[in-house]
């Protein structure tokens, strides 16, 4: 297939890129850089570009005959959704609105979309699965959750294939090392528990330690980044006209805040500074995926099962470059 994929120089973006590569599609990598890396994509790939450039987009998709979309450009920071909830109504909602118009008016109806565990907000009972009420918090996965809605209505009104994916916690690096996680600021657990163990920050700050679980630290359910793509690559494969899909994406088994920390000083053999801090605003005591809807229905599987071998990939990027993208040339950064 010929793919539009948004975003797709963003961390989980330029991982599922390299899997479509792999499977023989053809793909244009619409990014505006604002978050992503050019050196996370193969140059040939790369088209700069912003959601609201609709004469930029009608240009690319008639021009290269685009068939699919995979749409991740986003913003994606919880609390700055709170902070500016007008900056992700504007990128999530408006901005992807457009790029859906830009698609129907060139007939293309084929769209797999980066949702969020966000948009399920604290619910009660775990494992979380399809049934689940979305119950968001936040603006961040209230924008998310309008454009599932959109979706759906789309696929009713216009014969369109979707498929919603939700993610749970994002985590990992290609097995050999050459692209991972650069966010900037970084705010997940993983790089940053990496990062106190290797000295780039003075601690790691533990958000909460009076939670109800078992070690009194939230518990998050860790999804590799490849396994992440690997969902992307069936849901766009088998999507068909007039389908809405929506899949939970996780491992289904939860770890606390202090295994994280733990099996960072496993995995590299150093010592992590903690500080106990108070909770974060927002943040659900527990969130675990389960994923056995994508399994049964698309034979999706984690390869991924266990937190040392994602953190073992993270560190494995890590190592190689320890100032994330800024270690590549300038050219390619
Ligand atoms: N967390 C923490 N200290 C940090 C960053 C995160 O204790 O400096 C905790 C956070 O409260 C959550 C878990 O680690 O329970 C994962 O947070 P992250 O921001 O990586 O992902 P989220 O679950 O918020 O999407």
């Amino acid at each position: 297939m010929r793919i539009l994929v948004t975003g797709g120089a963003g961390y989980i973006g330029s991982h599922t890129v390299r899997q479509l590569l792999a499977r023989g599609h053809q793909v244009w990598v619409y990014d505006n850089l604002s978050y992503g890396h050019r050196g996370a994509v193969p140059a040939e790939c790369l088209v700069v570009g912003d959601l609201n450039e609709a004469h930029k987009l009608d240009h690319l998709l008639l021009s290269e005959r685009i068939e699919a979309c995979v749409h991740f450009a986003a913003s994606t920071y919880v609390g700055e959704s709170v902070r500016d909830p007008a900056k992700y109504y504007q990128n999530n909602l408006t901005n992807a609105l457009t790029l859906l118009e830009c698609l129907r008016k060139q007939g293309v109806g084929r769209f797999v979309f980066s949702s969020t565990a966000a948009t399920f907000g604290v619910p009660e009972k775990m494992p979380i699965t399809e049934e689940t009420p979305q119950q968001p918090i936040n603006p961040y996965g209230r924008s998310k959750l309008t454009l599932e809605y959109v979706l759906a209505d789309y696929a009713a009104a216009y014969q369109w294939g979707f498929a919603a994916l939700r993610y749970f916690n994002a985590s990992g690096a290609a097995a050999d090392g050459s692209i991972g996680e650069d966010h900037d600021p970084e705010t997940h657990l993983i790089p940053l528990v990496i990062q106190a163990a290797v000295g780039q920050r003075p601690h790691i700050e533990v958000f909460g330690t009076d939670y109800p679980t078992p070690d009194g630290t939230c518990v998050r359910d860790y999804i590799h980044v490849d396994d992440l793509g690997s969902a992307h690559v069936l849901a766009l494969e088998k999507l068909q006209p007039g389908q809405g899909l929506r899949f939970n994406l996780g491992i289904g088994r939860g770890y606390s805040v202090r295994e994280v920390i733990r099996t960072v000083e496993e995995v590299t053999g150093k010592k992590v500074p903690v500080k106990e801090g108070p909770r974060r605003p927002g943040d659900p005591p527990e969130l675990i995926a389960s994923s056995a809807k994508i399994q049964r229905e698309l034979g999706w599987q984690p390869q991924y099962t266990d937190l040392k071998r994602i953190v073992e990939s993270a560190w494995n990027w890590h190592k190689s470059h320890p100032r994330g993208y800024a270690d590549r040339p300038k050219s390619n950064a």
